[in-house]
């Protein structure tokens, strides 16, 4: 399936949110109108018949500012606890954002066990098939306060290919400030190739990929391409889009 294809027949997408979109880099804001509006979109593919699972980033960078947390890189326990202050305000922002479209919203935390082990898997996974066959929108997060370094993803995007294939979705949509893959970074280099199809990750493919921007979000590309690849061996298509229109 051609993933942008996807997008209008898929009956169950992913959509993970960079912390990049939802919150205000020098505020720690939600931006609500901008959240409002996604809603509004996701509210709509829920029309059309999907089942809409949501992947939201973004507690670290609202916790650290109401933590006074301003330097660019935190240690892992200062991350953990901005994680455990901005994860209360950011599924309050989901669950009045959504009450506009009388959707409920279920907010479930995983951790990488969660995901890897079997047991833990299928009750995940059952959890989150509960909750769409009784009509909420579940919004996932890392567990980040808990999440040890060995122990954690630290970026959503393989957090939400997980989650992708645990419930059998056919499609996973990334939203970030980047709208695909290019040979290079298009922000620094502008002979940077765009790629609006991938058919599959070759090694030539993730040469490609650029770390994030450190302090902020901890994705980039490289977790991107790993997104991928987890989806592509569940054959769920992906789509890297940029969120901000
Ligand atoms: N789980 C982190 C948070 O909510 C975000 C990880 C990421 O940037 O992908 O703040």
């Amino acid at each position: 399936m051609n993933a942008v294809e996807g997008l209008s027949t898929a009956r169950r997408i992913v959509v993970k949110i960079g912390s990049i979109l939802l919150a205000d880099e020098s505020t720690g804001d939600i931006r609500s109108v901008w959240l409002d509006a996604l809603c509004a979109d996701l509210a709509a593919l829920r029309k059309q018949g999907a089942d809409v699972v949501v992947v939201s980033s973004g507690a670290i960078a609202v916790g650290r500012h109401r933590l006074g947390l301003a330097r660019a890189t935190l240690r892992l326990e200062e991350k953990q606890a901005a994680a455990a202050a901005g994860q209360i305000r950011l599924a309050h922002a989901w669950e009045e954002a959504l009450a506009h479209f009388e959707t409920t919203v279920a907010q479930v935390l995983l951790t990488f066990a969660d995901t890897e082990e079997r047991r833990r898997h299928l009750n995940a996974r059952s959890t989150i098939e509960t909750l769409l066959r009784l009509g909420a929108i579940p919004v996932i997060n890392e567990n980040d306060t808990v999440a040890t370094e060995e122990i954690r993803f630290g970026d959503n995007d393989r957090l939400a290919a997980r989650v992708a294939q645990m419930i059998s979705a056919d499609l996973l949509v990334l939203l970030s400030d980047i709208d695909g893959l290019y040979s290079a970074d298009p922000r620094r280099d502008e002979k940077a190739r765009f790629f609006a199809d991938v058919a599959d990750i070759t090694p030539e493919i993730e040469a490609m990929a650029g770390k994030a921007a450190p302090g902020y979000s901890s994705g980039g590309m490289i977790t991107k391409l790993e997104a991928a690849k987890i989806a592509q061996a569940s054959g769920c298509a992906m789509i890297i889009a940029d969120g901000k229109p």
